[in-house]
């Protein structure tokens, strides 16, 4: 059986790099790439906030003005 590769990139503009918002604080984001399928956070700083990815986490490229669920970008 052939796995395909997992590959997630902003449906619009094949972008990979999004950011999260913090659902308790809108001013505070969490970068992050996806790189073969997997999230790779931008920042090393274990203090700073990290999100709980779900089926309805809102997420937003960085690079246009798409945004929408995390599940949207696998292919
Ligand atoms: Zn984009």
């Amino acid at each position: 059986m052939i796995r395909k590769v997992k590959t997630m990139a902003c449906p619009l503009c094949g972008c990979e790099h999004f950011y999260v918002k913090n659902p308790d604080d809108e001013y505070e984001t969490c970068e992050f790439d996806v790189k073969n399928g997997e999230v790779v956070f931008a920042s090393k700083d274990k203090e700073s906030w990290r999100p709980e990815f779900t089926e309805a986490t809102e997420t937003y490229c960085d690079n246009c003005a798409w945004h929408g669920k995390l599940n949207a970008l696998k292919k």
